[in-house]
């Protein structure tokens, strides 16, 4: 049951919601989380593919430009509480991490859920009630200065009094999660400018039937480069998997944003991907060449087994319209060059994107130029606070993401309690 008056109000019991809560704590005010949903942090259960990557192990700039030019909005928070000291936070909480490939910290029990248990236990330890299936639809402030949140809870709709709000409602991605959106509107409403908003970390659609025919494919320690008009925009080296309608993995999430920018203004963008990136052309050319040398009387297709996972032998096959037959003595140059261009530069059409529902995170939201990043709390509304995603920042996938929602929630509430203290 709600009650009519509280000195701080969460919104959203994601990790920014719940780590806000913790850090707002004051044994002399009423704070509560309102949730919307019947459990709280269904997008932290679900990060990691249920193992959560917590963060990184990374330095604090090289963290700091994974988020793009925005990263500079984070440095504040990232000083009060980065990677160690939220490793410390969770450890402290009881549950143990550990360090993988990629500088990226795991729970030890690879269940991202016991990070959400653990702040449950330690908000109600501090008394701080995390109110479910509490849906705030609207905020305004009133003549007393005072927050008034309308809220449903069920069927029954009422109105919550707050001095401080701090909105953590996260983006749209995956909105099955309770990530919906709606502290734009709310953040509107206070005269917040909402940056545009576009999925990010999101798996690309390519033409033709080539990622279907290679469905499932992992390729590691490839070079995707991005084209535009004949000149390359990016690239990228790491890990891509081929979907049925297109391609996902670390590398074409990451270049996600740049992809899904381009295709508003073109209905296609050209990658490619470059299956040999340690060889340039001159070093993969000699390299063939040896090949055909030295094993004259193999054929096209037993060498092709030598430079390509065997998922791929018949799309090149059909692409490079060579008898896989043919022996390698009688292989042209004209062929050879095919190969070469093929395998440095294998050409692909992207043509759309998933959609918010397949996003892990969302580009855009409430802007930081509207937003102290010394304390988070609101430029237009004193006492209205951001926290996570709800912010325009946006990460790689490595757990950046987390730990920024986690840094700026901890910031948050650290700020909520000073000032809620009057110090
Ligand atoms: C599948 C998936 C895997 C991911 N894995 C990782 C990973 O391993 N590492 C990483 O760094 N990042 C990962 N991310 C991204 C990361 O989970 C998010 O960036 C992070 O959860 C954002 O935290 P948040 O607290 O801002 O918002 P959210 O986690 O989105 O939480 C917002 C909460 O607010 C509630 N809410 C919204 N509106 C209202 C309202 N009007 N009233 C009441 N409650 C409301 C929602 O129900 C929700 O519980 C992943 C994302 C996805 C989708």
């Amino acid at each position: 049951m709600l009650e009519p008056h509280y000195n701080t109000v969460i919104i959203g019991a994601g990790p920014a919601g719940l780590i806000a809560g913790v850090e707002a704590y004051n044994p002399d005010y009423r704070i509560v989380i309102l949730e919307k949903m019947h459990k709280t942090g269904i997008k932290l259960r679900i990060s990691g593919k249920g193992r959560c990557n917590i963060t990184n192990e990374e330095s604090m700039q090289s963290f700091l430009n994974r988020f793009g030019k925005k990263g500079r909005f984070l440095k504040y928070a990232f000083s009060q509480f980065f990677n160690h000291d939220l490793l410390k936070y969770i450890n402290d909480l009881g549950v143990p991490t550990k360090l993988e490939r990629g500088g990226r910290y795991f729970c030890e029990s690879d269940r991202a859920t016991d990070i959400v248990v653990a702040f449950e236990k330690k908000l109600s330890e501090l008394n701080i009630p995390i109110a479910m299936k509490t849906h705030v639809t609207r905020i305004k402030k009133n003549d007393e200065g005072k927050f008034v949140l309308q809220v449903k809870e069920g069927q029954h709709e009422t109105q919550v009094l707050a001095d401080q709000v701090c909105i953590c409602s996260g983006g749209l991605g995956y909105p099955a999660t309770g990530s919906t959106g709606e502290g734009y509107a709310m953040a509107k409403a206070f005269g917040h400018t909402i940056v545009d908003t576009a999925p990010s970390l999101v798996p690309v659609l390519t033409a033709g039937d080539i990622s279907q025919r290679v469905m499932g494919l992992s390729l590691r320690n490839i070079s995707l480069s991005i084209w535009d008009e004949g000149k390359k925009v990016t690239e990228m080296f790491g890990e891509m998997m081929f979907t049925r309608k297109g391609v996902t993995g670390p590398i074409i999430l990451t270049l996600s944003e740049t992809l899904v920018t381009m295709l508003e203004s073109r209905k296609e963008v050209q990658i490619k991907i470059d299956l040999k990136p340690a060889l340039d052309h001159k070093k993969l050319d000699q390299r063939l060449q040896r090949e055909l040398t030295n094993n004259s009387k193999q054929n096209f297709k037993s060498l092709l087994k030598s430079l390509i996972p065997l998922k791929m032998i018949d799309l090149f096959m059909d692409l490079l319209q060579v008898d896989p037959a043919k022996k390698l003595h009688q292989v042209t140059g004209e062929e050879r060059k095919r190969l070469r261009l093929l395998l440095k530069e294998f050409p692909m059409e992207v043509i759309g994107h998933d959609s918010y529902d397949h996003a892990i995170v969302t580009s855009g939201g409430v802007s930081l130029k509207e937003i102290d990043p010394t304390t988070m709390e609101s430029k237009l509304m004193p006492n209205l606070y951001f926290a996570g995603e709800v912010i325009d920042v946006n990460g790689e996938t490595g757990g950046y993401n987390l730990t920024s929602s986690w840094s700026t929630g901890y910031l948050a509430g650290r700020s909520m309690r000073i000032k809620n203290l009057g110090v």
